[in-house]
């Protein structure tokens, strides 16, 4: 398995630290809000690189936090608490805007078949472990008490830059807009590592500690719930690109000089999802949520197909356009399937199946390509091999790409709903004679390939393979 590594800038063959159980950690979301179409891409990366690495014959045990506290709007402490401004926005109290928003994330991953990691832990819950770290740190001097906060010192880690791969007066230029001047700092990059005195004054959620009253920094979150769940040796760590500074770096010197020796081999991190505008962010505002596709008739399985279209190291643009394209392809793949499922024929013949199973592995293994994965599909379908053959094969490859390829067609209550309020439209616009957005209508569900009918019963509808 050859997985590219932030941390060497390099293609590497992979080699877990025991042979028998690759440790994944994988940051999860910030539930002050639905998580967009961008957020749900990096998840469903990580989902097939779990997967894959399973189908390669690795167990895997995967954590993934829930930051339910602590997450500011600005990565480097500054801003506001994420959390704290949507349960003000909402007039609802912090834990009830978590537990709402991690349900609905937790939803978003079952609709996208993305499988729940066998350890999801909030932030919140772990509170003793951060504590624990911080004065293990302070003990050693990598962290120092200024202003009623305890912060990390990054002059006391010589690595500090190692993984965004950029010396320090270069991320300074970067940063330069986004940093707030943070007089108790030594250092521009140090870090919030427990705030008791801070400009949140009304912040909800506090915890006693030896260093005062008060709440943890994002940062300490990952590294400490990666520690507790994975322990002191982490295969891989993953997240989106904008995770590895400062978020990522953090993480590697706070767990780093507390741990006192290297923490985690492999860093690998997804590309962005864009639309044409730029970057999809929630804070924008503007963004997209599972939902809103849902919405607008979309299967959520058509999102997964669109992503694994390309590979998660270049970035994704998203377009209706596109999403339709993808319906499209997805659609007849399924009908291909179909009607190898209503002709069966033949014995399994194990040793092609090899054979394609080891093409598959091969694509998976040049660093995760689920382009070329998918050709691998592809290539099933239209060779000669007998129809159990391929549907062997299929639900063999399913197991990675999730894309519920076996599945008979059932269409979701959520499309369903679509339709017919689409078609109750339609029905009012040609009763008031407004043919023109009755024929809109039509074309607009029929651009997904939903083919409505009058009959003498009412208007049908059907979905065109
Ligand atoms: P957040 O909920 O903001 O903490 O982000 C959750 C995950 O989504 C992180 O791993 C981010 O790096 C990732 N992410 C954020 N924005 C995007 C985007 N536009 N495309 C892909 N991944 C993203
Ligand atoms: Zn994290």
């Amino acid at each position: 398995m050859k997985l590219y590594n932030t941390l060497t800038k390099k293609v590497e063959e992979f080699i877990a630290n025991d042979k028998k159980l690759v440790t994944m950690y994988t940051c999860g979301p910030t539930v002050y809000y639905y998580a967009h179409i961008g957020n749900l891409r990096t998840y469903i990366s990580e989902d097939v690189l779990e997967k894959g690495l399973k189908y390669l014959g690795y167990n895997v045990k995967r954590c993934m936090n829930i930051t339910d506290v602590g997450h500011l709007t600005g990565d480097g402490d500054t801003g506001e608490d994420k959390l704290m401004t949507a349960a003000k926005k909402e007039h609802k109290s912090v834990l009830d805007i978590a537990k709402f928003y991690t349900e609905a994330f937790l939803k978003d991953l079952e609709r996208l078949n993305i499988k729940k990691p066998e350890i999801i832990s909030p932030a919140t819950e772990n509170i003793d472990f951060y504590i624990k770290m911080i004065n293990k740190l302070l003990k050693d001097g990598y962290a120092y008490e200024s202003g009623g906060n305890i912060y990390f010192d990054t002059s006391k880690f010589s690595k500090y830059y190692e993984l965004s791969g950029r010396s320090k007066d270069d991320l300074l230029l970067a940063v330069r807009d986004d940093v707030e001047a943070d007089n108790n700092k030594k250092n521009p990059f140090d870090f919030g590592l427990w705030f008791t005195n801070s400009k949140f004054k009304d912040q909800e959620l506090k915890w006693d500690s030896p260093f005062g009253h008060g709440y943890p920094g994002w940062h300490i979150e990952c590294s400490a719930i990666a520690i507790r769940n994975l322990g002191e040796y982490l295969d891989i760590h993953c997240g989106g690109v904008d995770n590895i500074f400062p978020h990522h770096t953090n993480e590697i010197a706070q767990s780093e000089c507390y741990l006192g020796h290297k923490w985690c081999n492999y860093w690998v991190h997804m590309e962005f999802l864009n639309d044409k505008s730029g970057k999809m962010s929630k804070s924008k505002g503007d963004s997209k949520d599972l939902n809103s596709l849902i919405e607008k008739g979309y299967d959520p399985i058509v999102y997964r197909y669109f992503c694994l279209q390309s590979h998660y190291r270049k970035v994704l643009v998203y377009s209706l356009e596109s999403l339709d394209m993808a319906t499209n392809a997805y659609n007849k793949l399924k009908s291909k399937i179909k009607n190898l499922k209503n002709n069966s024929s033949g014995d399994i013949d194990y040793s092609k199946v090899k054979e394609y199973q080891d093409k598959f592995k091969e694509a998976f293994s040049n660093d995760m390509n689920t382009s070329l994965m998918l050709t691998c599909l592809y290539d099933v379908i239209k060779s000669d091999l007998n129809n159990n053959t391929k549907l062997y094969l299929i639900e063999d490859f399913d197991k990675v790409l999730s894309l519920s390829l076996l599945e008979d067609e059932k269409i979701s209550k959520e499309l369903e709903n679509y339709i017919s309020e689409k078609i109750a439209l339609r029905n009012e616009a040609k009763k008031n004679k407004d043919y023109s957005l009755a024929d809109s209508i039509r074309d607009e569900l029929l651009s997904k390939n939903i083919v409505i009918k009058d009959t003498r019963e009412g208007t049908t509808f059907e979905i065109r393979k």
